[in-house]
């Protein structure tokens, strides 16, 4: 039942629930693992967050740095090692020898420059119906999948057009 008091509380706080939002979707992927948000844990999901970033342990530290300057890198390695271990980042080693994050859970494919290590996200249906169609195929119960493919990005391939007009 809900009571008067809980009524009303709902109703106002709807703009501070979508300002606390990362903080309950993190708790939400925290605590079946028995973890608490800490606010630096907060913070290095938030950084995730961004859309079509895919950072370097680095530049995460980097970034949580302004906001926490007492941080360590080595907490911000912890940190994403906990959040690729449960799910809520997962782990990409191409696009230059340094391991980077990705905070987008929901299924995309990524267009890796071989040259900038620039990533970029791809969602498309096509993505799903040919999961679809491998697990029917191989009658195999996909669980994720990880789409990449690497090459040269617009801004790589015009570079080296110019430079091989010049040479
Ligand atoms: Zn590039
Ligand atoms: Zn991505």
């Amino acid at each position: 039942m809900i009571t008067n008091k809980e009524a009303t509380s709902i109703k106002p706080q709807g703009r501070r629930v979508s300002r606390d939002l990362p903080r309950m979707t993190l708790a939400a992927h925290l605590h079946p693992h028995g973890m608490r948000v800490t606010p630096q844990k907060l913070a290095v999901f938030k950084v995730l967050q961004r859309d079509n970033y895919h950072p370097t342990p680095d530049m995460v530290f980097a970034e949580v740095r302004k906001q926490y300057p007492m941080v360590s890198l080595g907490t911000v390695y912890q940190i994403l090692d906990q959040f690729a271990e449960i799910g809520v980042a997962r782990r990409i080693f191409s696009g230059g020898n340094r391991q980077r994050f990705d905070g987008k859970r929901s299924p995309h494919a990524h267009l890796v420059c071989e040259r900038c290590g620039r990533i970029d996200d791809i969602e498309d249906r096509s993505l799903e119906a040919l999961t679809e169609r491998f697990a029917r195929k191989f009658d195999f119960q996909i669980r994720d999948h990880y789409f990449e493919f690497s090459g040269s990005c617009a801004g790589c391939t015009r570079r080296r057009k110019r430079r091989n007009r010049l040479e």
